[in-house]
């Protein structure tokens, strides 16, 4: 069994000790030391990574059958004593999460008797509360007084308590492990039940800033940021909301208002443009009604134009069949050629029945309607090849 030194030192991370076993796992040379500062994967914290000897350690883990901690590295090495190196600034940057989710758990069972049903720590960090509903007032409350722990600058200890001692402890959840308990206390603020690496001062957590807090099945779930992290994140976000303000010419604090009237503009703008659309439409169907032929029987306009909409041939369609005894045979040539048909009501001609050998002579299978209008096509056409088709149609009125 390895004697796991970071229970006692999370600070610790150049050290030497004693390889004691050598295996393979998952195909990658493993080592077993007589003691180690690496932490593995457990508790919802990630493993630490650095180096042993010449190899890299690209995984962590403890072996369960005997607790031992496996070092998963990413080559052999002969000496039978390794110099160890923790990556410091990823254990650093757990440390710092991790403490500051004990903190904010804590938080927000006094603000708003929210118990955090599990925690997720990664690239993300996230608690999710059991909770189905957490007012913004209560959410800034917690993370007030989560960022107060840190000012404090409270001592954190963590120990592992004799069971008359661990009786006499307000632990904040319930511990879901037989055994042996290690305590981490955080002042007198929060104890909790935890196996995991802390920084020594509340202090060093550095801002506890939530991110984002959203619905997750039936809790509440919080993102959030602490120390190193918060400060990227902040930075990040400066940048971007300074770019916005450049961009507005306005100030960093306007730019919501901006947003707001950009916004409105262009929900004017699009009604004005779905008008004019309209109104063109309605002006090119006054010119085709205008052009027909003046005839007792039906009436048969025939149109083609390049890289028309569908949509556009419909509308333009089913405005020009209002008319009485009007037929329309449309069409658009280019990538995706499309063919509309139509009738007016008091013509007694099926406009399917027209439409599909008329879509066999541009080559496309697609297409479908009713009697009173039909469309198709999809497929690439030249304007001859749609000049024909609808030369097809017309021949079979
Ligand atoms: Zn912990």
């Amino acid at each position: 069994m390895t004697e796991r030194l970071y229970y006692s030192d999370s600070y610790t991370h150049t050290f030497n000790a004693r390889i004691i076993e050598r295996l393979t796992h998952s195909n990658h040379p493993a080592l077993i030391l007589d003691k180690t500062f690496f932490y593995p994967t457990s508790g919802g914290q990630p493993n630490d990574l650095g180096s042993i000897n010449q190899a890299q350690v690209i995984d962590v883990i403890a072996r369960e059958s005997d607790h031992a901690i496996l070092h998963i590295v990413d080559r052999e090495t002969d000496s039978g004593d390794a110099a160890c190196s923790i990556e410091w600034s990823r254990r650093f940057d757990f440390m710092q999460q991790h403490t500051g989710q004990h903190i904010l758990s804590q938080a927000f069972i006094r603000i708003a008797r929210a118990e955090t049903a599990s925690f997720h720590l990664g690239d993300s960090l996230t608690i999710d509360l059991a909770v189905e509903k957490l007012s913004p007032d209560f959410i800034d409350q917690a993370e007030d007084l989560a960022n107060r722990i840190v000012t404090d600058n409270a001592p954190i200890r963590s120990w592992f308590p004799s069971d008359d001692e661990l009786q006499k402890i307000p632990l904040r959840k319930a511990p879901e492990i037989d055994g042996r308990l290690r305590i981490v206390a955080i002042g007198e603020f929060d104890f909790t039940a935890c196996g995991g690496t802390h920084v020594a001062h509340t202090g060093e957590v550095g801002l506890i800033k939530i991110i984002k807090v959203e619905r997750a099945k039936k809790a509440m779930r919080v993102e959030f940021m602490c120390g190193k992290r918060a400060l990227r994140d902040y930075r990040r976000k400066n940048v971007i909301v300074n770019q916005l303000a450049a961009d507005f010419t306005c100030g960093v604090l306007e730019v919501e208002q901006s947003i707001d009237k950009l916004r409105s503009e262009n929900q004017t703008r699009s009604k004005e443009l779905k008008e004019l659309r309209l109104r063109g439409l309605e002006e090119e169907a006054q010119k085709i009604i205008a052009a027909l032929p003046d005839t007792w029987g039906n009436r048969v306009a025939k149109r083609v134009w390049a890289n028309r909409e569908m949509d556009e041939l419909r509308k333009l369609a089913m405005r020009l069949t209002d008319e009485p005894k009007v037929i329309v045979l449309l069409g658009s040539s280019g990538a995706k050629a499309n063919l509309v048909f139509a009738r007016s009501a008091d013509v007694d001609q099926d406009m399917k029945a027209l439409l599909m050998p008329a879509l066999k002579v541009i080559g496309s299978e697609k297409g479908g309607g009713d009697s009173r209008l039909a469309q198709g096509g999809g497929v690439p056409a030249s304007e001859e090849l749609i000049e024909k088709a609808l030369q097809e149609a017309k021949k079979n009125l």
